[in-house]
């Protein structure tokens, strides 16, 4: 008997779900499975959809906003005191170091805490319109959103769909991704602990093409909460299309890291490791592209690969662990397809890239120098611990080479001049940048893509609102 849900969470009830395949839950450190959970077959999803509806109806959407601000507010609370529970079932799932599961639970409640305290800042307009009277806005729920999560953050990006979605007054149907539902499900089972009326969260794991693509396509569905890969991103944003459903997508990445040789760079160089190998590098805001100015190339390559070669990989239960394994051996085939096809293009491993000998879908960070902008470990997403970077002498040139990617997420800029570091961050095409630090994700403070990378902002108030329907509504005199 395990000590966390398996089922699915329909309308406020744990059911097996009545289709014959289950997903099997494996631990990447050791390859084992450990569990089995139900997968939603379409009609359940159909049922799922009706019952947000109902409860959406019923009462959710007229709660005064402090109850609904008060039943957040709880379920952060019930989040903070399973801290240590969602940890430990994160990383036996996700492979993730426990010091960093850990965080994201805690930030999820973090999360939850300051959506519900935004409640009381979704404010509409009075505007001054032409003929007189009196004209106002309102922001209204939508109904029914569905959240689509991936597996690298499993917890933590569900918290970042399902709680601006509450607080605008929405009811959510989570699908988290076929290989890391056990978190998702626990966040359904707190929600149900802190009083959450049936049917405003349900979480049902499943197929993408069965469970996802019946999600997507439900008409009860105003809107869809993706993140994910681009690839998938684009189908959900065709499937949307019929009813014009409203889509948020937080997509694939191929960030830069551009050092200039006026900055600290000896800290870059400590610190930038972790921004690209940080969760096996299974993160879309992997800083994968490193910019290196000329005149300090070889000593930043010198004491980058050091740091690298320092960092502690192995067991994610260890409490002093950095990088664990990735999800699973496919992952990690396609990341060895990428430095093979490197190693073929002539460009040099200039540590790792190869399997340490221990059982666990473990691969060993990759550094590679001497990639041409042509090669598809410079241009593909690769979702892996591998890192490639290049030299650049000309500003202008090196922007030129940072845009030529139709990603467009996450980056870094180190230098201590600020005008220069201004301009460049300015000119990155992303949305989201940092200066002399790898921290650019912040609650409060939208977060998303340019281009390819994705459509609309998770985080900070443009999250909520984007969970809302703005109502003009016009008083005559
Ligand atoms: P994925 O393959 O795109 O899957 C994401 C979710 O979509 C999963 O729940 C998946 O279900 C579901 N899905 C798959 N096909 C579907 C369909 N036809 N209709 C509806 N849903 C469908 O992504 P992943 O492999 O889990 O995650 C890695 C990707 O996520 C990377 O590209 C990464 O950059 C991106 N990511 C982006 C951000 C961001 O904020 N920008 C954050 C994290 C990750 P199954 O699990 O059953 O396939
Ligand atoms: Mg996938």
């Amino acid at each position: 008997m395990n000590d966390f849900p398996t089922q699915l969470l329909i309308n406020g009830t744990w059911l097996d779900g009545s289709g014959a395949k289950r997903l099997a839950i494996v631990n990447p450190a050791t390859e084992e499975p450990f569990a089995e959970v139900s997968s939603a077959t379409a009609d359940e999803i159909g049922q799922a959809a009706k019952a947000a509806q109902a409860a959406f109806e019923s009462g959710w959407r007229d709660l005064p906003p402090g109850q609904r601000a008060e039943m957040l507010h709880n379920l952060a609370k019930r989040i903070r005191e399973n801290t240590e529970n969602i940890a430990q079932l994160e990383t036996r799932n996700v492979g993730k170091p426990i010091g960093d599961a850990r965080w994201e639970a805690d930030a999820g409640a973090k999360v939850f805490d300051y959506y519900a305290g935004a409640i009381g800042h979704l404010c509409g307009q009075t505007i001054p319109v032409a003929r007189g009277g009196f004209d106002f806005t309102l922001r209204q729920p939508m109904g029914v959103i569905a959240a689509i999560t991936p597996w690298n953050f499993p917890f933590l990006i569900a918290c970042w769909k399902v709680a601006p979605a509450l607080a605008a007054g929405n009811a959510v149907v989570l699908k988290p991704a076929s290989l890391t539902p056990l978190t998702a499900l626990m966040l359904g089972q707190l929600a149900q602990e802190a009083d959450l009326p049936n049917g405003v969260l349900q979480v049902l794991p499943g197929s993408g093409a069965e469970a996802g693509h019946a999600l997507a396509t439900h008409p009860l569905v105003r809107k869809i909460g993706f993140t994910g890969s681009t690839e998938v991103g684009t189908t959900i944003m065709k499937l949307a299309a019929d009813d014009i459903k409203r889509v948020s997508l937080e997509l694939g990445g191929k960030s830069p890291n551009i050092v200039f040789a006026d900055a600290n760079w000896e800290r870059a160089a400590a610190e930038s490791p972790m921004s690209v190998f940080a969760n096996t590098g299974q993160d879309c805001c992997a800083r994968s592209r490193m910019f290196i100015e000329q005149s300090i190339f070889d000593r930043f390559v010198d004491q980058f690969v050091a740091a690298t070669e320092a960092l502690n990989i192995g067991d994610p239960g260890n409490e002093t662990t950095q990088v664990g394994p990735m999800i699973c051996a496919a992952q990690r085939e396609l990341s060895e397809s990428f430095i093979a096809g490197a190693r073929d293009a002539g460009c040099e491993i200039r540590s790792g890239g190869d399997r340490p000998d221990e059982s666990g879908f473990y691969l060993n960070p990759a550094v590679i120098t001497g990639v041409e902008t042509s090669d598809r470990a410079w241009r593909e997403e690769i979702f892996g611990p591998v890192v490639c970077l290049r030299p650049f002498n000309d500003e202008a040139e090196m922007l030129r080479e940072v845009n030529d990617t139709n990603f467009g997420l996450s980056g870094s800029v180190w230098s201590s001049n600020l005008s220069r570091a201004l301009r460049v961050a300015r000119r990155v095409e992303s949305g989201v940048i940092s200066v002399n630090t790898h921290s650019s994700v912040h609650t409060e403070a939208p977060f998303g893509g340019f281009k390819r990378s994705g459509l609309g902002r998770d985080l900070g108030m443009s999250a909520m609102e984007a969970c809302t329907e703005v109502k003009n509504i016009y008083v005559g005199e």
